[in-house]
């Protein structure tokens, strides 16, 4: 059995930056593995029409690789080609097996180390194991009944098929989160009609974005004003925290006036308006950046369908709608997102005397930092629990916990031990904090339903407070929180 210091599973922004950081301590024992016969995760896998970033992409990229980037908001190939340029200059390649879909994990008290089973590579060996594989990379595709005796074409947008042309052609959109918020206005143009299934609307802003010339492209060169603007850039996204959690009539007064124009000036038939109004309140779920989705819903080729119309069946020829309509389809396209809370970590992790990750996060998913958990010694999971930002970039948040990651490695060298763990009243600690002060936020009193709760009701997609604020916790890492053997 191929035997190393650290695995790394999973090889999008996540992966790329433990690669890094461990690779500037000093480690170069460690290899990545991919499912996917490609590396580079969200952005060389998400590439459906309309795919963009909805961070200012000066933040939305890694710290030490600033980026001359063509515009303000980046698109998915220049993002796809940032991720590229990342693993290419660090020599990720070398470091990676692709096509190694990880089915399991099981800490090995003998060796005090991780064996982690792939379906097609055998089994590898690690003492420290970096669960980068993120909550938001295996799609979910709802059973709706009689969804599989569907004779057209069907796909989710994290899996489009570029083989499949669409022109012409009648499409249903499934979903109206942030995907298809993109998709709709990318494909509307080009179809003979668009059906979009919504089950509830977002709140959309819209998107200040900005083509950068070549002059300001030069500019984006010079380290300092790349560090500048993104300063910029982070304070202002950051003030939005204060509406989030500490002032609704803030979030009202600001945003959600906004919001309400935006609809009245993109939209002129009020029946639409009434569909596209949410009624809960703003931020309640991510907030979508479109100046072109409302004109794209309120084109004369597109329909809206509401809850109350929702989808009851699919059939051979398309879909039956709850209020009797037959809506004959040649394209179905599942917008419908990710089991991004239930569903952290895709696959079984056995840590010591056998328990399962899945047994301790029975209730809701949990972890000290969102990252390591009592009972699973040197693992560290990446984008874990309650480390979601939807305001800012989530590199910040990655980078953020690398500080703890890369601490918590090198206090095994330091102290001569095979493995480090949280211990339970860390843990412990942690969570209830961050449940206390989820009470205050948008996302529990916001009246919504939303991707952010688990099935318990507990919202453990987000960070409830400032991203400088969980910075600084990860930054500070505590000895005396954790225990050695
Ligand atoms: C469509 C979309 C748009 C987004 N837009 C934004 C945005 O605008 N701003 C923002 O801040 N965030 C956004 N995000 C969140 C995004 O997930 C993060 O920004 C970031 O890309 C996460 O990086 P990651 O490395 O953790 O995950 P990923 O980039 O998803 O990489 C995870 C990798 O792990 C691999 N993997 C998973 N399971 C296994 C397994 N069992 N074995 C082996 N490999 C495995 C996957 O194949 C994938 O390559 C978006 C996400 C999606 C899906």
């Amino acid at each position: 059995m191929k035997s190393y210091s650290v695995i790394i599973i999973g090889s999008g922004f996540g992966g790329q930056c433990a690669a890094i950081n461990l690779s500037k301590m000093g480690i170069s024992d460690f290899l990545i593995l991919e499912r996917r016969d490609f590396m580079g995760g969200t952005w060389c896998q998400n590439s459906y029409p309309g795919a963009a970033v909805d961070v200012q992409s000066p933040l939305y990229s890694i710290s030490s690789e600033p980026y001359k980037w063509s515009q303000m908001f980046a698109e998915q190939a220049e993002l796809e080609e940032y991720t590229n340029h990342v693993v290419n200059k660090y020599g990720l390649r070398a470091k990676t097996e692709t096509n190694a879909n990880v089915l399991s994990v099981t800490w090995d008290e003998a060796s005090q180390s991780w064996d982690v089973q792939t379906e097609t590579k055998g089994t590898f060996r690690a003492q420290t194991l970096i669960n980068a594989s993120d909550p938001l990379s295996t799609p979910v595709t709802p059973n709706f009944p009689g969804r599989d005796s569907f004779k057209g074409k069907s796909f989710h947008t994290n899996n489009w098929d570029h083989s499949y042309d669409y022109a012409g052609k009648r499409v249903a959109i499934i979903g109206s989160g942030a995907s298809a918020a993109q998709v709709i206005p990318a494909i509307a143009g080009k179809v003979q009609h668009l059906h979009v299934f919504q089950r509830s609307p977002h709140w959309v802003l819209p998107r200040p974005d900005k083509r950068f010339n070549k002059f300001e492209r030069q500019l984006l060169g010079i380290k300092p004003l790349y560090k500048a603007l993104r300063s910029i850039i982070y304070w202002s996204l950051e003030s939005r925290v204060i509406g989030f959690k500490y002032s609704k009539q803030m979030l009202n007064l600001v945003a959600q006036k906004a919001a309400l124009r935006h609809i009245k000036k993109q939209i002129p038939d009020p029946v639409l308006r009434a569909k596209v109004t949410p009624d809960y309140t703003i931020g309640c779920k991510r907030i979508i950046l479109s100046n072109t989705l409302y004109p794209a819903l309120a084109g004369k080729n597109a329909s809206l369908y509401t809850r109350d119309q929702g989808i009851s069946a699919i059939n051979e020829t398309g879909i039956l709608t709850q209020d009797g309509q037959q809506l004959d389809v040649d394209l179905i396209v599942y917008s419908t997102g990710y089991d991004a809370t239930d569903g952290v970590i895709s696959y079984p992790v056995i840590g010591r005397e056998g328990q399962t990750l899945g047994k301790f996060w029975e209730q809701f998913p949990r972890a000290y930092l969102g990252t390591s958990i009592p009972g699973f010694p040197n693992l560290f999971v990446v984008t874990g629990p309650n480390t979601g930002i939807g305001h800012t970039s989530a590199i910040f948040v990655i980078e953020a916990q690398m500080s703890y990651i890369m601490k918590s490695i090198a206090t095994l060298k330091q102290k001569n031990v095979r493995a480090i763990e949280v211990t339970p009243e860390a843990e412990a600690d942690y969570t209830q904090m961050i449940h206390a002060e989820m009470e205050k936020t948008v996302w529990k009193t916001g009246g919504c339903q939303s991707w952010y709760q688990s099935k318990s009701g507990h919202v453990v997609a987000m960070f409830p407070g400032f991203s400088f604020t969980y910075r600084q916790m990860a930054q500070a890492f505590k000895p005396d929180h954790h225990t050695y053997s």
